[in-house]
C-alpha cells in the first residue's frame, strides 16, 4: 500500500494554470466579483429585453438548441456561459415581475430579498444545526418567533422554514396523524408505523383546498380515502353546517375524524373559509385544526385587511408560503404551531449530527423540527426585507394589490360580455368571456383564448375548471399592476375570444352550404 507523505506539496503548485479558482475561497475573491457582476449583468438584461411576459416560444423550437450543448465542453468563460443560457432560458423565462403576468400564485420580488440570495447560496449555512449556522439558527428563530406573534400565537408557539405550502401542509398533517394517534390509542407512528385504526382516520377540507392536502394524506399512508371533500357556499367557502354533517357521517360510518384543515385563501378564488366557526368545530370534536394560508399570509401584513383571517390563532398548526405572499423567491416557507412539545412527534436524534445532549447543552439544533436536514438560509431573504422595508411597506402592497382586485372585479361584472364567478377575499378572479354570439362553444373559446395569449406571450393569465367548465382567472399578485394594465388584457381577451367567433361562424356556414 502507498503511504501518503504529508510534506506533500500543496496541490495548487502542481498546476500552472490555478485549477480551483472557481472554489469560493480567500484566494478568489477577484474570481467571485467578476462571476457575480456577469450574472447581474444578464439579469439586467433579462429585464431589459423582456418586454411580454412571455416569449411564447414552444418546445419543439426550443429543444434542437438542447442538442449541441456537451458537458464534457466546458465553455470556460462567463460571456458565452451567460450568452448559451440566454439563448435556452433567460430569453424565454416567463417574467412574472412583468405586470401583466396575473396567472399563477407568482409574486415579482422585493430586490433585498434577491441580493439576499446572493449571500445565502455563497456562505451557505445549513439550518440543521447550529454547529453549521451559528447567528443564522437564531434569524431564523426571530423570524419565526415574529411569524407567530402576527398569527396571534403565545409564548408556547415555535416553527420552521420550509420548501413551501406542500410541505409545511405535510408537516401538519404528520402531526395530526401522530398526535392523535399517541392521545387515543397510545400508539406511537414514530416508532411503530401506522396502527391498524389508520386506514380510517379522516381529514375534513373544501373542495377548493389545495390538492397537496390528498397528496400529503397517501403519503402519510392515510390514502386519498383520507380526504372528505366538504361542499363550499356560493362564495367558495367550506360550508360550515356541511361539514358538522360530514364529521357526524364519518362517525356513524365508524371513521375517525382525526383533523380539519381549513384554507386562508383558496388557490383559485383567494376565499377564506369561516376559521372561527371552523376552529369551534375543532373543539367540539377534538380534532387538529390546520389552516392553510399559503396564499392568504399576506394579510398578516396589512392593518387593512388583517381581519379577513381572524380566528387562524385558533388553529394548532399554520401553513405559510413567504413565497407566494411575502415577495420572497421561491423557495421559502414556514410551518408554525402553537405548541411547540408537538415537535416531539418528529424529533430524531442522530449521534453525529444532533445528539440529545445537545439539547442539555442549550444548543437550538432545528433539525429537531424540521422533516429535512441540510436546508437552505431561506430566512435571510426575509430578515434583508423586512429590516429594509418593514412590515408596513410590505403590507401596503398586498393592500394595493387587494384593491385592484376589486376594482378588476366590478369591470368584469360590469361588462356583459364577461362572467364573473367569485367576488375575491383576496386577489383571484374566475370569469370567462361570453358574450353570447353565435352557436359557438363557450369552453371552447375559453381555452383557445388562454391558449392563444401563451402563444402570443403580450399577457399571461390562468385557466380553471368549475363543474368541469372551463373558465379564465386572473391571480393579482404583483402591486404595479394596475387597472390600465387589466384593461389592456380584456382587449386582449376580447380580441382572441372574437377570433374564435369569427373561425366558427365560418366554419359553420361551410357545413351549412
Ligand atoms: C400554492 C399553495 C400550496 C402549495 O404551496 P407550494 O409552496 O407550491 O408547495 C398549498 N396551499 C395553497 C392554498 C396554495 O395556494
Amino acid at each position: 500500500m502507498q503511504t501518503i507523505s504529508l510534506q506533500e506539496e500543496p496541490l495548487i503548485n502542481l498546476f500552472d494554470d490555478y485549477p480551483q479558482r472557481e472554489i469560493f475561497h480567500h484566494d478568489n475573491q477577484e474570481e467571485y466579483l467578476h462571476a457575480i457582476s456577469k450574472v447581474s449583468m444578464a439579469v439586467k438584461r433579462f429585464l431589459n429585453t423582456n418586454k411580454k411576459p412571455f416569449s411564447g416560444v414552444s418546445p419543439s423550437e426550443l429543444r434542437p438548441l438542447f442538442a449541441k450543448v456537451d458537458f464534457n465542453q466546458p465553455l470556460s468563460d462567463y460571456d458565452s456561459l451567460l450568452a448559451e443560457v440566454e439563448s435556452l432560458y433567460t430569453n424565454h423565462a416567463v417574467a412574472f415581475h412583468h405586470p401583466e403576468y396575473i396567472a399563477h400564485l407568482n409574486c415579482p420580488l422585493v430586490i433585498p430579498a434577491i441580493a439576499a440570495e446572493v449571500m445565502i447560496s455563497s456562505i451557505n449555512s445549513s439550518l440543521d444545526t447550529w454547529d453549521q449556522s451559528a447567528g443564522g439558527t437564531l434569524m431564523e428563530q426571530k423570524l419565526i418567533e415574529w411569524t407567530c406573534k402576527e398569527i396571534g400565537y403565545g409564548s408556547q408557539s415555535d416553527g420552521i422554514f420550509t420548501s413551501g405550502g406542500t410541505q409545511s401542509n405535510l408537516m401538519g398533517l404528520l402531526l395530526a396523524r401522530d398526535h392523535f394517534s399517541l392521545k387515543h390509542f397510545h400508539h406511537n407512528i414514530k416508532l411503530k408505523g401506522l396502527p391498524a385504526e389508520a386506514s380510517r382516520f379522516r381529514i375534513f377540507v373544501s373542495e377548493m383546498a389545495h390538492f397537496s392536502i390528498q397528496k400529503n394524506a397517501s403519503l402519510l399512508g392515510l390514502g386519498e380515502q383520507a380526504v372528505v371533500k366538504i361542499k363550499t357556499d356560493r362564495s367558495f367557502r367550506m360550508n360550515s353546517v356541511l361539514l358538522e354533517d360530514a364529521i357526524k357521517q364519518e362517525l356513524e360510518l365508524g371513521n375517525i375524524p382525526i383533523a380539519i384543515v381549513a384554507t386562508a385563501g383558496t388557490t383559485d378564488f383567494g376565499n377564506i373559509d369561516p376559521l372561527q366557526e371552523i376552529g369551534r368545530l375543532t373543539n367540539k370534536y377534538d380534532l387538529w385544526y390546520h389552516v392553510d394560508a399559503a396564499y392568504g399570509c399576506g394579510l398578516l401584513l396589512t392593518d387593512q385587511h388583517r381581519s379577513l383571517i381572524n380566528g387562524i390563532e385558533l388553529a394548532h398548526s399554520v401553513t405559510v408560503d413567504y413565497h407566494k405572499s411575502f415577495f420572497q423567491p421561491v423557495s421559502s416557507g414556514a410551518f408554525l404551531i402553537k405548541d411547540k412539545q408537538f415537535f416531539n412527534l418528529i424529533t430524531h436524534y442522530a449521534d453525529y449530527l444532533n445528539p440529545k445532549d445537545h439539547d442539555e447543552d442549550g444548543l437550538p439544533n432545528q433539525v429537531n423540527k424540521s422533516i429535512q436536514t441540510t436546508r437552505r438560509f431561506d430566512a435571510l431573504k426575509l430578515w434583508f426585507t423586512l429590516r429594509m422595508m418593514g412590515k408596513a411597506k410590505l403590507g401596503g402592497y398586498f393592500d394595493t394589490i387587494i384593491q385592484t382586485a376589486a376594482k378588476v372585479a366590478s369591470l368584469i361584472q360590469a361588462d356583459t360580455a364577461f362572467e364573473l364567478m367569485n367576488e375575491s377575499d383576496i386577489s383571484a378572479l374566475v370569469f370567462r368571456y361570453n358574450p353570447r354570439e353565435g352557436e359557438a362553444d363557450v369552453c371552447k373559446m375559453n381555452q383557445f383564448i388562454k391558449k392563444s395569449m401563451f402563444n402570443g406571450g403580450e399577457a399571461l393569465v390562468a385557466g380553471t375548471k368549475i363543474n368541469k367548465q372551463f373558465y379564465l382567472k386572473f391571480t393579482l399578485l404583483n402591486p404595479l399592476t394596475t387597472v390600465d394594465h387589466v384593461k389592456n388584457i380584456f382587449k386582449i381577451i376580447k380580441k382572441h375570444g372574437n377570433e374564435y367567433l369569427q373561425f366558427s361562424k365560418t366554419t359553420a356556414d361551410v357545413r351549412r352550404n
